[in-house]
């Protein structure tokens, strides 16, 4: 089992692109994966659209062919320190059960939570981190995009690979949900995010 459920231990600062909001990730069991959903790849170009609109470089980087590249750890592993104020939860439509927060002082992608108690931390605010952590998985392939040529695809699930049945219920851990970093009282009271639509 240990072989599908691999697993790296991270302690890194984090910040927004604009700096406003930082803190920190101390996590001995993070996973890296990405995922080229149509809803992930629409969260960030709805985000990168709005930092267009405010005058402000593009904070929600798409990797090559589409994909968001997450880092799964848990709420209680993620500790904001500065710029709590600019954390704003949304929904990228009506029921969804994942509260997306992004950093409103630049439109960055942070995290998002869920019911399950797991956190998916965008990636990209851990520098360095494609230096020493691989990317396990590569999920929801058949909604990436074909890129253009200049690098090869890598290879990538239809759906979810096999190994992600076996590892991701384990990861599911309700009791690191608390502390964290940001409180949702009601999931239904979250506004949707402005602009959101489903990545092409
Ligand atoms: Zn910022
Ligand atoms: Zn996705």
């Amino acid at each position: 089992m240990s072989k599908v459920n691999p697993i790296q231990a991270i302690k890194a600062n984090i910040q927004c692109q604009c700096g406003t909001v930082k803190g920190s990730i101390d996590s001995p069991s993070a996973l890296r994966f990405v995922c080229y959903s149509k809803d992930c790849r629409g969260y960030y170009n709805a985000l990168n659209a709005l930092a267009k609109n405010a005058g402000k470089p593009e904070a929600a980087a798409l990797d090559p062919f589409g994909g968001c590249d997450f880092t799964q750890v848990y709420p209680c592993e993620i500790t904001i320190r500065e710029g709590q104020d600019q954390l704003e939860k949304r929904l990228i439509r009506k029921n969804s059960p994942i509260p997306r927060t992004y950093a409103k002082c630049c439109f960055t992608p942070l995290f998002s939570t869920g019911g399950t108690g797991a956190a998916l931390l965008n990636s990209n605010l851990l520098s360095a981190w494609d230096q020493h952590c691989e990317v396990k998985y590569r999920i929801i392939g058949r909604h990436a995009l074909k890129g253009d040529g200049s690098i090869p695809k890598p290879s990538m699930s239809w759906s979810v690979p096999f190994g992600w049945f076996f590892a991701m219920p384990k990861r599911c851990q309700p009791d690191k949900a608390q502390p964290s970093p940001v409180e949702v009282k009601d999931i239904k009271e979250l506004k949707l995010l402005e602009g959101f639509v489903e990545g092409k």
